[in-house]
């Protein structure tokens, strides 16, 4: 799906968030709900051989629109999104170059911004830069979030990208010991996790991402277990960009009430300047109010961007998030049993980190949201590394 210019495009978009408005009648015929009178629009489309990939169909309508203009009228575009949204995902486009950027040094002692690099400090794990203040003469090495850890950073970040692909912490130790030569016990493995789920959590974007004009909300059950109680469960939202992948917002709730909807759609409005021309959501009932209480605007052309689902629609297969979220989803389904001290929501904001920064993406050439959102953060070389590095010396 390119960026929605066209006005009979856009309101095709909007024909799609009412409900009931499509009615699919044969394999290559629909009903489309007039929006001005009580009556039904046929639209069809016959397959021409031999066209071009984008274009192996004639489409036409009953309406009055396209009798007259013999192109493409709002309820073709209607039906045509509705199949998009159901089936083939966007392709990806290529992002623009990404831009080194260098870690600002501030002196920790009187928070000047003049600093020069002042010779090699030798450390167990390797060389570190030292720098002195040009200011107050005070002289100091960053910690970019390896500091007076006993274990190398490779171990370190080698540890995370297994707990956050699932493996177990007893696994991670087998594999430290039968790979990397060291000997970590599981608590020190938990206790990096909960340090750098934190500091990953408190990780946030300072620029805007750039993201399409279609995302996509859901929200699924996740375990919690606390020490001594009982499992319970509280909900996990998703909102994620169709065309980057870019995952707006990952929130925990322990509800689903229209305040609850509202949270992560405040967070997916925050972290982008895009307004988005649609938002698909699953059936449920309070995202009717959290929608239109976060994004409705008079002014603009799609005032209501909401396009609720019914349940059948996004199960099993038409869930483009589900699909482009498989993993993710996977992964919050593992974790089930997490520690309660790492808390809900920083594991959720660790995974959305994970996520967005870290993890290439199968379904993006190999390339991960943040790039894909032109993000201009270097993420070349060890992406754990990089993150923790930018999330410590914030
Ligand atoms: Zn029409
Ligand atoms: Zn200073």
């Amino acid at each position: 799906m390119q960026q929605l210019t066209n006005p009979r495009e856009l309101r095709g978009l909007a024909i799609l968030s009412q409900p009931n408005t499509i009615i699919q009648t044969g394999k290559n015929e629909w009903d489309v709900r007039s929006q001005s009178k009580n009556a039904y629009y046929q639209v069809t489309r016959t397959f021409v051989k031999g066209r071009d990939p984008q274009h192996l169909h004639d489409w036409k309508c009953t309406c009055p629109d396209f009798a007259t203009r013999n192109m493409p009228c709002k309820h073709i575009h209607a039906v045509q999104f509705s199949l998009k949204l159901s089936g083939d995902i966007q392709e990806h486009s290529t992002p623009a170059t990404i831009a080194e950027t260098e870690i600002k040094v501030l002196c920790p002692s009187c928070k000047s911004g003049n600093v020069v690099k002042r010779g090699i400090r030798k450390t167990q794990f390797g060389e570190v830069q030292r720098y002195g203040c040009t200011d107050c003469d005070h002289r100091f090495v960053v910690d970019k979030g390896f500091c007076r850890m006993k274990f190398n950073p490779k171990v370190i970040t080698l540890t995370l990208d297994l707990y956050f692909k699932g493996v177990s912490q007893r696994k991670i130790a087998d594999h430290l010991k039968q790979f990397e030569n060291v000997e970590v016990t599981q608590p020190t493995i938990l206790s990096w996790i909960k340090k750098y789920l934190r500091l990953l959590g408190k990780y946030s974007e300072k620029y805007k991402v750039e993201v399409g004009n279609i995302w996509h909300s859901d929200e699924t059950t996740v375990f919690i277990k606390k020490e001594g109680e009982k499992k319970y469960y509280q909900w996990i939202w998703n909102v994620m960009d169709a065309k980057t992948r870019y995952l707006l917002a990952c929130q925990v709730t322990e509800n689903r009430f229209v305040n609850d909807a509202r949270n992560p759609l405040q967070k997916a409005k925050s972290v982008t300047n895009v307004r988005p021309d649609a938002i698909v959501t699953d059936g449920l009932q309070a995202y009717k109010e959290a929608v239109k209480a976060e994004f409705y605007d008079n002014e603009a052309f799609i005032q209501n961007p909401h396009i609720r689902l019914k349940d059948f629609e996004t199960k099993p297969n038409n869930n483009i998030l589900e699909r482009l979220n498989g993993t993710f989803r996977e992964r919050t389904k593992v974790i089930r049993s997490f520690d309660s001290s790492a808390g809900a929501g920083e594991f959720a904001a660790g995974m959305q980190t994970y996520y967005n920064y870290i993890r290439p993406h199968m379904g993006i050439n190999g390339m991960t949201p943040a790039q894909m959102a032109n993000i201009p953060i270097n993420l070349m070389g060890n992406r754990w590394e990089t993150m923790i590095g930018l999330a410590a010396t914030k």
